[in-house]
This record gives C-alpha cells, sequence and structure tokens, in this order.
C-alpha cells in the first residue's frame, strides 16, 4: 500500500565533484543491491543537473533541499519549484527544522511552497518536529499535530501526493537518536491526525519517514514499527556505505 522509503538529505555538504562521485557511488550500490524501498537523495540546487545525469531514475529518485514559496520573478537568490523541476528533480524537502529554526521559515510560507513543489509536479517531503523544550514539557504530539494540521488547506488529492517526514529536532544531528517506540507513537499520532482529516484510507497510505540520527545500527529496529515507513537521513547519507546499510535495513 504505502511505500518503503529511504531519502538522504546532504545538506550544505559536498563540492560538485563530491556530491557527482557519491551519487554515483549510491547508484552503483543500489543498483547491485537487493532493496525493498525507493531511494531518494535530495542535494544542493548547484548539484541537481550534474547529479540528475549521473544517477538512473528507476534506481536512486532525486530531490531538492528546499524551494521558494514564489512563483518566479524579483526574488534574488531564490530557487523555484519550477527551477528545481527543469532540472529533473522529482522531490523536495520543506520545512526541515534547519530551515524552520535559522531562516524563520513559518506554516503559512511552508504551505505556500508545498503548493508551488505540487503544482509544478514535485513530491513535497514535508518535515515536521518537535524541539528537546516540547518534548521534555510533554506538549510534543499538539507541536507536531500543529505542523501537520498547516496543510490541511490542501485537498485530499493534493495531500496524498505528500511524504512526511517526523524528525525530532533533539535527534537531528546530535547521535541521539528517538526510541523505536517513541517513534512509533508520534507515527501513530499523525496517522491518527491525516485519518481525522482525509479518512483512513489516506492517512493508512502516506508515508511516514523517521528522521533524526539514523544509522545502520538503528535502522532496522526504527523500520520494524508498523507506522515507520523509511527514514530520512542526514550524516549517515554522506557515505554511500552508512546509506546503503539504512537501505538494507528493509531486507
Ligand atoms: C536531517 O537533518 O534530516 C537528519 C535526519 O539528520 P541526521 O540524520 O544527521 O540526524
Amino acid at each position: 500500500m504505502r511505500k518503503n522509503i529511504v531519502a538522504g538529505n546532504w545538506k550544505m555538504n559536498t563540492t560538485l565533484d563530491e556530491g557527482v562521485e557519491l551519487a554515483n557511488e549510491i547508484n552503483a550500490k543500489v543498483k547491485e543491491t537487493a532493496h525493498n524501498c525507493d531511494v531518494i537523495i535530495c542535494v544542493p540546487f548547484t548539484h541537481l543537473t550534474s547529479v540528475n545525469a549521473m544517477i538512473e531514475p528507476d534506481v536512486v529518485a532525486l530531490g531538492a533541499e528546499n524551494c521558494s514559496e514564489h512563483d518566479k520573478g524579483a526574488y534574488t537568490g531564490e530557487v523555484s519549484a519550477a527551477m528545481v523541476k527543469s532540472t529533473g528533480a522529482t522531490h523536495v524537502i520543506l520545512g526541515h527544522s534547519e530551515r524552520r529554526q535559522y531562516f524563520g521559515e513559518n506554516n503559512e510560507q511552508l504551505l505556500a511552497k508545498t503548493r508551488q513543489a505540487l503544482a509544478n509536479g514535485l513530491t513535497p517531503i514535508f518535515c515536521v518536529g518537535e524541539v528537546l523544550e516540547d518534548r521534555e514539557n510533554g506538549s510534543y504530539n499538539d507541536v507536531v499535530q500543529a505542523q501537520v494540521e498547516a496543510l490541511f488547506q490542501l485537498s485530499k488529492e493534493d495531500f496524498e501526493k505528500l511524504i512526511i517526514a517526523y524528525e525530532p529536532v533533539w535527534a537531528i544531528g546530535t547521535g541521539k537518536t528517538a526510541t523505536a517506540e517513541q517513534a512509533q507513537d508520534m507515527h501513530a499520532h499523525i496517522r491518527k491526525v491525516i485519518a481525522e482529516k482525509y479518512g483512513k484510507e489516506t492517512a493508512d497510505s502516506t508515508s511516514i519517514l523517521y528522521g533524526g540520527s539514523c544509522k545502520p545500527e538503528n535502522a532496522r529496529e526504527l523500520f520494524s514499527k508498523p507506522d515507520v515507513d523509511g527514514g530520512l537521513i542526514g550524516g549517515a547519507a554522506l557515505k554511500a556505505d552508512s546509506f546503503l546499510g539504512i537501505i538494507e535495513a528493509f531486507n
């Protein structure tokens, strides 16, 4: 029904040459390894065209890490969804906590970005997640619910095109992973919230990925949970071997 997905988020890492080499290695290894999930690599804007030329779309799909909420025009330095699409990319990460935290992206902007991505045929990988304070004061379910509900102005048909990534901010790049139970509980909560708005069928067909210090050593346990449909991987996506180790957790 819903897809298992392992997606890499390279963030602001690798020069163009390094990125092309990494993409080449990942493509070759994914191709020769039996795997039971879709594989996506989300790379810096500057790398999209070259990486697209290097990978085979039925082996590894390509995504960007952001796009503008605007269509086009006088927005110096911005990259539109249409531009991302024109490189051959099929996916785009939106609402990553680093974008929310360091660049002040808010729910309204993220809804506009999501609409731009969808209008241009890109699949958003929409990130949600609470900060440590929310986890500690017990408001984490409400915080994440509000982030998901920011998208509830989308039609059911559009919502069904999304991939959701639950990434507790306290687990990103910290080496501190949510336990498989914590991930499962939140994924089940997100699915319930989606079901209440769009119905059980939509909720059951939405892939919800976990992100936050996911590694080959913990991926199998996380992915064994019924509502965890894969991972959005930061640090461990920057080495082909560790990324493959996570992909193989689905075998
Ligand atoms: C991320 O930033 O999307 C992420 C999950 O990072 P890491 O795996 O490095 O925690």
